[in-house]
């Protein structure tokens, strides 16, 4: 009787020393464009490829494996987006090579506007200027699939904890004239230590626009996602410290122009972290569940005609549209849909990350976390691909650049239908039930 609680003791001393069978492996790499002279995705108006470097940009990697087989990948990168392409190039080589599922992936960007352009869509490139940025979507593919196989050799037993700070520099940047101004300040925290709470990685995000500098800056640089990666890396030695962007499409930094403001609010992000890094976080357990869903979004009808007038307009980002329309039209491409990616990955009950593909306007956010009370979710948007704003009824009806003008400088036929709203919080809804999470309705 005596050694069988002997035993018993043992079990329970050395489950707590090894944590909760989660493994984590960590990686990262350097996508700074070399040479740097590739043309810088997020404002159209820039008039020339980059020309210098303020800091290297990244792609770092978080691998986490559970005791059952099962998986959270999460790739961050200091990228304007992430492309259809690379996205389902990146996911290919990933599963086929680690069997994981789809939905075990998570692939995000912090909606930097000081990277490289990853589609050409604002501009017209010359020959060469196609090919440079050709040749660095290629290589970022190839660096991507390079950072998850190293994180994936770097799977060794880690605690996971959880936390959410504070930050307020994000302000909703829609007209002055629009009152209903909503906001999302959450700092959510995953902190990734060893057995013995050595700080190994620490992945946290915002929802705000990554455009403290303009598009006057010519200067490779993560902004202020960028900052506070470096200044927690200084914090804690031997870290990696990784961004997510969330639920900002709506959202910019203020105040906003220099390098000194993008500095500034990536201290103030630094420092809601650390805050919670040094506060009591909570444990986070298997097992890991995942789903994704790929739903249609349709666009507003329009008429062939209209584009056939577009082209001769006088405005260059309008006959640009216009011309691509009619190509697509020409190849017989359906342009009434585009399709639309939906995630989340739960941690037994205690954690339950939902990455939206696109620009996802803040109500989404506010959305899921009333819909979802006592959940502690981390939301991503600008998740496994970029493509468009996602606007609600509401922003649809008030009008302004997110829901129509992007529109047109994205190459998009037409603005969304207004059923975006119940498509995308139902896609929502579905994903999370799928991986047993139900509305509190
Ligand atoms: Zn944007």
């Amino acid at each position: 009787m005596k050694h069988i609680s002997l035993i018993f003791v043992f079990l329970l001393i050395s489950s707590g020393l090894s944590g909760t069978g989660i493994k984590a492996g960590v990686a990262r790499k350097a996508i700074t464009p070399d040479p740097v002279s590739i043309w810088m995705g997020g404002y159209a108006a820039r008039t020339k490829p980059a020309s210098g470097v303020i800091h290297d940009i990244w792609a770092k990697a978080i691998v986490i494996e559970n005791s059952k087989g099962g998986h959270f990948v999460i790739v961050t990168t200091d990228l304007l987006s992430i492309s259809h392409q690379i996205s389902e190039e990146v996911a290919e080589k990933i599963i086929n090579k680690f069997g994981i599922k789809r939905s075990e992936l998570l692939l995000t960007c912090s909606h930097n506007h000081s990277g490289p352009v990853i589609l050409p869509s604002y501009f017209e490139f010359t020959p060469n200027e196609l090919q440079t940025v050709a040749r660095y979507a290629q290589k970022l593919t190839d660096d991507i699939f390079d950072v998850v196989c190293n994180a994936w050799s770097d799977l060794k037993p880690a605690k996971l904890s959880s936390g959410h700070g504070n930050a307020a520099f994000g302000k909703n940047r829609r007209a002055e004239s629009i009152k209903i101004r909503p906001e999302d300040h959450d700092v959510p925290v995953l902190a990734i230590s060893a057995p013995d709470g050595k700080l190994r990685a620490v992945l946290f995000g915002y929802a705000c626009h990554n455009t403290t500098l303009t598009g006057s800056n010519y200067e490779i640089c993560g902004d202020y996602a960028g900052f506070a990666q470096i200044e927690l890396e200084k914090r804690y030695d031997g870290i990696t410290a990784m961004f997510f962007q969330g639920c900002g499409a709506d959202i910019d930094p203020s105040p906003r122009g220099t390098i000194a403001h993008a500095q500034q609010h990536g201290l103030t992000i630094a420092e809601a972290v650390s805050g919670v890094l040094s506060g009591e976080m909570k444990q986070i357990d298997d097992p890991i569940r995942s789903g994704y869903r790929v739903i249609d979004l349709e666009f507003q009808p329009a008429d062939i005609e209209y584009y056939n007038e577009e082209i001769l307009s006088q405005d260059k980002y309008r006959q640009r549209r216009a011309k691509l329309i009619l190509e697509a039209y020409n190849k017989g491409w359906d342009m009434s849909r585009i399709q639309y990616p939906v995630q989340a990955v739960r941690f037994g009950n205690d954690l339950t990350f939902i990455g939206l593909g696109g620009e996802v306007v803040v109500d989404y956010a506010l959305f899921i976390k009333n819909e979802y009370p006592g959940q502690n979710l981390f939301i991503a948007g600008y998740s496994n691909e970029v493509m468009l704003y996602i606007p609600t009824v509401r922003i649809l009806n008030e009008g302004g650049y997110e829901p129509y003008s992007s529109m047109i400088y994205k190459g998009f036929p037409a603005p969304l239908k207004n059923n975006v709203e119940q498509k995308v919080k139902n896609a929502v809804i579905s994903v999370l039930k799928d991986i047993g999470i139900r509305t509190r309705k």
